[in-house]
């Protein structure tokens, strides 16, 4: 049973959102693009993982949580977790294009292009055993004995994988249902209902991941990035205000609520809180009046006495 879906991470608005407020000569847009791209790739091979188990029914009761995230002290991101009575089985999805290559001392994941140019990332084999550690960690202070089994999961069928290091399982997407509905589970330490509590505790203790701001992740200055309201029509196409509503000037669109996605973008990428004078010059209203009844019908918090005011926005779901 799915106890827990899978959403579009929210870093792909981000990056995408940085990208259309950095100006097209901008050093830094080849590591944010490179960035998004990876987050959409990742984010595609997991959503292979949950087509390929859709059927998913083995003969024992399970729960399944999909992109499940601790923060600190634990800091935990696994792509999809199935609990069992038996056991606790991780799952982290791989969707790297090229020839795949287990590199050993030091550990590292190569990818060999059609071009022959070899890209290096972190093992994951070394990712799956920290995770795992911190799992036990986590398990320890539910006061859960289960053991931990991790799998690393290959996107694409077709992917050539070379020197798979022996004690670790890998599994292209469509194996892992076969691979484990036949799977022997040695016998049950936890009971039903204990399977459902440890279920709940998870769901209990699950964070989205959080990433923003992402400006200073990549070291891009405030003043770097673009101010304004993008048409949502023409994307990169900055809006004019008019007496009550924003207008493109290129498409003609008109709306009154343009400026919500500015504000979304100010949070997603420069800081989790915003004073009257940043929204006014950010967004490009008329006065500190308007930029105050803009937050507060945004559903933003003020913070702080009056000289150093500022407004949060509290996060909308967990
Ligand atoms: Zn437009």
């Amino acid at each position: 049973m799915i106890i827990k879906y899978r959403q579009e991470p929210v870093k792909i608005a981000g990056y995408e959102a940085l990208l259309k407020r950095l100006p097209p000569t901008h050093p830094k847009r080849h590591a944010v693009k490179r960035s998004l791209n990876s987050a959409k790739a990742g984010f595609g091979g997991e959503e292979r993982l949950d087509e390929a188990m859709e059927f998913f029914a083995p003969p024992y009761a399970h729960q399944i949580i999909r992109d499940f995230s601790l923060p600190a002290p634990f800091k935990i991101q696994v792509d999809t977790v199935v609990l069992t009575q038996s056991c606790v089985f991780l799952l982290e999805v791989k969707n790297i294009t090229g020839k795949l290559q287990f590199k050993k001392n030091p550990s590292a994941l190569h990818s060999v292009l059609a071009d022959g140019k070899i890209m290096s990332y972190k093992s994951p084999v070394t990712q799956m055993n920290e995770t795992t550690m911190r799992m036990y960690a986590f398990l320890k202070m539910l006061a859960c004995r289960l053991p931990i089994i991790s799998l690393i999961v290959i996107a694409h069928p077709s992917q050539i994988v070379e020197d798979a290091p022996h004690n670790t399982q890998v599994l292209s997407a469509g194996e892992v249902n076969y691979y484990l509905s036949k799977m022997k589970l040695a016998k049950p330490i936890l009971s039903i209902e204990g399977l459902h509590r440890l279920g709940q505790a998870f769901l209990d203790a699950h964070r989205d991941y959080q990433p923003f701001p992402l400006a200073p992740k990549f070291q891009i200055e405030i003043s770097e990035i673009e101010t304004g309201v993008f048409c949502p029509r023409c994307l990169l196409v900055k809006m004019v205000r008019t007496h009550v509503a924003w207008e493109c000037e290129t498409c003609r669109l008109i709306s009154r609520n343009a400026h919500s996605e500015a504000l979304n973008d100010w949070f997603m990428l420069i800081k989790p809180s915003i004073t009257t004078a940043e929204c006014r010059d950010f967004i490009g209203l008329k006065n500190l009046d308007n930029a105050k009844h803009f937050l507060l019908k945004s559903g933003c918090k003020p913070v702080g006495s009056r000289r150093y005011r500022h407004y949060i926005r509290e996060p909308l779901e967990k």
